[in-house]
């Protein structure tokens, strides 16, 4: 039996476990039926055949999850740390002892490849456990002395939280969410993607079996103008932790105005990877191939637009379409496979519909530019060369395996042409000039930039963009600094003077 065949096998096990009803909503520990008795199908990109049926929740559905996660608060917001630490710790040992579950799930339920998606419950394991050892000390604070009063700051956890999240890893993201609210102490209502329910099922099932109280953890699922709308708007949820469009980051602004929701927003992103003469080329030619092609290209980090200088302009991108040409497509649970099919019918007709939009502003299509197979949504990585950074294939998110090249001759040029754009999130520089590096970064308008590597997450940095990629950050303390709120507390010390009025 093929690796393929194998994988296929296991994967039909672990999708009957998903009961006749489908996939249900998950509220105050019960597995419910949407109110309306409504419900939507969650189909495979890989030959769009149906995986089964989904809760499709609405605002009694979210009410009663809000309501849940409102009832819980004060009980989990209480629980001594050291035993909410040993429940986190136990989802992230249940989500390794799933993760092949997880994978397979992930990969039928999204296009990505195995190979990506293989790491993807260890990293939301991870980030468990990290988050788990941050729980006792999320509450500390400063002790702030001033003339007769002792003053101290402490964190206080900011309530029920809404999590949103969109379809691209949507595992590991939901957990990069989850987890700090978790260990901030806020309950959840979480609503995932409408295109890659599954894992989001598997992750909140997992969080009960390990002994989370009901009502920490609501998962309601459904279409973002339904269920999702219906969340920034609750007035019993606090904040709205998102992930998505910048699009979507601006209207779920709006919906939260009137109850004045804390938001945090990662949102799109037109990444720029500025390659210099003086670079190492072959790191350089590595680096720039996986971060625009592994994933699918549905990566919010993804170095979609290649800065290359004039000077090696022609033999570098010689050398990246030899080897684009040769980058594996096919079906994400085969081991092999690079590139999986995109997430669904309209993203495919939007990212296709790229390669007509890029020849009519007049670049070049210098690999891909096709579909791959008849059915399911699969194409070939694709590289527009010629290209200027006024045409939409430059400034426009595609969310999918295709690159923009757009050649410089200065540096200045290239700053010029790399801040020239709505988005923030991320930059890579490739130079062996230290000093040009500090100047260049310095100068750069992103939120996190990479100097002579791909993209490399470490939990403690702050995770986040500019601009219109978003407002907030993640990682470290920086994710208990939106999840809780800072108090301050003055002690007097003695009976200083307290002025006196109508004495
Ligand atoms: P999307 O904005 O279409 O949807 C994301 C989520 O928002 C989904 O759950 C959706 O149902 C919900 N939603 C949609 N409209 C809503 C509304 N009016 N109110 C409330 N919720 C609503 O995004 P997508 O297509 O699922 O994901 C791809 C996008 O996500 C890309 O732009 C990508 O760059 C971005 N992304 C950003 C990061 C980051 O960290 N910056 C990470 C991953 C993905």
């Amino acid at each position: 039996m093929t690796d393929l065949a194998a994988n296929l096998e296991k994967l039909d096990r672990y999708l009957a476990r998903f009961p006749d009803g489908g996939i249900q909503n998950l509220i105050a520990g019960q597995s419910r039926a949407a109110a309306s008795g409504r419900v939507f199908e969650t189909v495979s990109p890989v030959d769009e055949s149906p995986i089964c049926a989904v809760a499709r929740g609405g605002a009694e559905d979210i009410d009663a999850a809000a309501t849940a996660a409102a009832d819980a608060f004060a009980a989990w917001r209480d629980m001594p740390a050291p035993e909410r630490k040993r429940i986190l710790i136990r989802i992230a040992d249940a989500i390794e002892a799933r993760a092949e579950e997880i994978a397979l799930c992930e990969c039928w339920d999204t296009g990505q490849a195995l190979r990506f998606m293989s790491g993807a419950a260890l990293r939301g394991a991870e980030n468990f456990r990290y988050f788990a050892d941050q729980v006792t000390s999320a509450r500390d604070g400063l002790q702030l002395r001033s003339p007769g009063l002792m003053n101290v700051t402490t964190r206080v956890p900011i309530g029920p939280v809404g999590v949103i999240t969109p379809w691209n890893t949507p595992f590991m993201l939901s957990t990069w969410k989850i987890a700090p609210a978790l260990a901030a102490g806020c309950t959840v209502v979480h609503k995932p993607a409408e295109l890659s329910p599954l894992t989001a099922r598997i992750l909140a099932e997992i969080a009960h079996e390990a002994g989370l109280p009901p009502g920490v953890w609501n998962l309601v699922n459904g279409f973002g103008e339904e269920a999702g709308r219906a969340l920034t708007q609750h007035p019993a949820i606090r904040a709205i932790a998102f992930v998505g469009e910048s699009r979507t980051g601006s209207l779920i602004a709006g919906q939260g105005a009137d109850t004045l929701k804390r938001m945090h927003l990662e949102l799109g992103g037109k990444n720029p990877v500025v390659v210099f003469d003086d670079a190492d080329l072959d790191r350089a030619l590595d680096a720039v191939i996986f971060m625009i092609y592994s994933i699918n290209g549905e990566r919010c980090t993804s170095s979609s637009r290649l800065l290359i200088q004039d000077t090696i302009r022609e033999e570098f991108e010689t050398r990246l379409i030899a080897r684009i040409d040769r980058i594996r497509v096919g079906h994400p649970l085969d081991p092999a496979t690079e590139i999986g099919p995109l997430i669904g019918r309209d993203h495919f007709d939007k990212v296709t519909g790229y390669f007509e939009i890029a020849r009519a502003d007049g670049a070049t299509v210098a690999a891909g530019g096709t579909r791959a197979g008849d059915t399911g949504f699969f194409v070939r990585p694709t590289l527009f060369t010629g290209a200027e950074n006024g045409m939409r294939i430059a400034q426009e998110e595609i969310f999918g395996p295709v690159l923009t090249s757009i050649p410089f001759t200065t540096e200045d040029e290239a700053l010029h042409i790399a801040n020239d754009i709505p988005y923030g999130l991320t930059a890579y520089v490739w130079t062996s000039d230290l000093t040009r590096a500090l100047r260049f970064t310095d100068r750069l308008e992103a939120g996190m930039i990479w100097v002579n590597s791909e993209n490399v997450r470490h939990l403690p940095t702050p995770f986040g963009g500019v601009k219109a990629s978003g407002i907030g950050r993640d990682g470290g303390d920086w994710s208990f600094e939106f999840y809780m709120e800072q108090k301050h507390v003055g002690f007097a010390m003695g009976a200083h003077p307290v002025p006196r009025l109508g004495a």
